[in-house]
Order: structure tokens, then C-alpha cells, then sequence
């Protein structure tokens, strides 16, 4: 039973992803407005939360994967944290139509 709820939970997470990316991209600027302010900060707390779950300590380890069984030879910073910063880096980093420089509003 609980498998269910989570995988349903899972479900609507990455529905709720995925409307926010097509309302980003295909929405007007109002809309786009509005989503960045009512969902970007939410979406930041995961990010961070994730983040600092998964944070490599001293030793470049990070303590939330290290404890799981057959952890202890996984590449560190561990996946979750990489796939993250990948994430983040190549999304800044890819040219695009949505990538413009904001104007001075001044
Ligand atoms: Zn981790």
C-alpha cells in the first residue's frame, strides 16, 4: 500500500516538473513572471535541501550515501550530489532562447 502512495507521490512530483518546464518555456512572460515567483523558490529549497543532504564532507564523502551497505567504494562526491551541480551547470551554461542577458531596469 505504501508503495503505491509513494510511487503516486513520485508520480505527481515529476508531473508538477514537467508543467512547471512546458509553462516556462511556452507560457507568455506573465505567466513566466508569475511561475518564477510563486514556484523558482520552492523549487531552490529542493535543490538546496538535496543539496545539503548529499553535501561531501572533509573527505569528499558524503555522509548520507556513505552509510549504505556497499557505499564505501562509490566515487565521491556521491551521485545524487554531482548529478545536481551537472544539472545546474549545464542548464546555465546551454545557449538557448531562454538564456538572455536581463535588462537593466533602470
Ligand atoms: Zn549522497
Amino acid at each position: 500500500m505504501s508503495v503505491t502512495v509513494f510511487s503516486q507521490l513520485d508520480k505527481s512530483l515529476h508531473e508538477h516538473l514537467d508543467a512547471l518546464v512546458r509553462l516556462a518555456s511556452d507560457g507568455d512572460d506573465g505567466t513566466a513572471a508569475a511561475l518564477a515567483r510563486s514556484e523558482l523558490p520552492r523549487v531552490v529549497a529542493a535543490v538546496k535541501a538535496l543539496l545539503d543532504e548529499h553535501a561531501p564532507d572533509e573527505h569528499g564523502r558524503c555522509p548520507t550515501c556513505r552509510t549504505r551497505r556497499f557505499s564505501r567504494r562509490l566515487p565521491a562526491p556521491c551521485r545524487a550530489y554531482l548529478g545536481a551541480q551537472l544539472a545546474m551547470t549545464v542548464a546555465a551554461e546551454a545557449p538557448g532562447r531562454h538564456h538572455r542577458h536581463v535588462r537593466s531596469a533602470v
